[in-house]
């Protein structure tokens, strides 16, 4: 096996992981996006978004493995580490990848409205900030990317269900 494919199986079986928090977040009604942060191989921190649950708005996937994984190694910088994410991250998590010097991310799907490494803004990769994140796209990205429209569709016909009743509330009021 080449090094390269090697590289790739190890990348989709961290995935697998990731799709499984992600899919763990969202029997919690919070948005289905998992992450998780690897070093030398092994599993150090793993994480579903959490922002209802813990009725936080930084509570976001990549946040939440990031905070863990770095207690767990005690130190703030994971300049060994590999951050896989189901979905392109936003700006604030893209922001603490830089802020952690992550040196790789891994992500699935693409997030045309708020990603922010390839989407937009390009946080990853710009002249302006002090670190430079390597990444690769598109691992199980059917997967991930089915994950989040299933949730979607859910959660619209869901609103519908609701607008349809006297004075039904929407569940997209974000109130934990
Ligand atoms: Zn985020």
């Amino acid at each position: 096996m080449s090094a390269v494919q090697s590289a790739f199986e190890e990348h989709e079986r961290w995935m697998r992981e990731v799709l499984r928090a992600a899919q763990e977040a969202g029997t919690r009604d919070e948005v289905p996006i998992g992450s998780c942060v690897v070093v030398a191989g092994k599993l150090v921190a793993i994480a579903g978004n959490r922002t209802r649950t813990d009725c936080n708005p930084t509570a976001h996937a990549e946040i939440v493995a990031l905070r863990a994984a770095a207690r767990k190694i005690g130190n703030y910088r994971l300049a060994d580490a590999v951050v896989y994410s189901s979905i392109e991250p936003c700006a604030m998590c893209a922001g603490a990848l830089i802020q952690a010097r992550v040196p790789l991310l891994v992500y699935g799907a693409t997030d045309e409205k708020a990603g922010a490494v390839e989407s937009h803004f390009q946080v990853c990769s710009s002249d302006q900030l002090n670190h430079r994140v390597e990444v690769i796209k598109g691992v199980l990205e059917p997967e991930c990317r089915e994950l989040m429209q299933k949730f979607f569709q859910g959660r619209r016909s869901q609103i519908r269900g609701q607008k349809s009743e006297v004075g039904g509330r929407t569940s997209s009021s974000g109130e934990c």
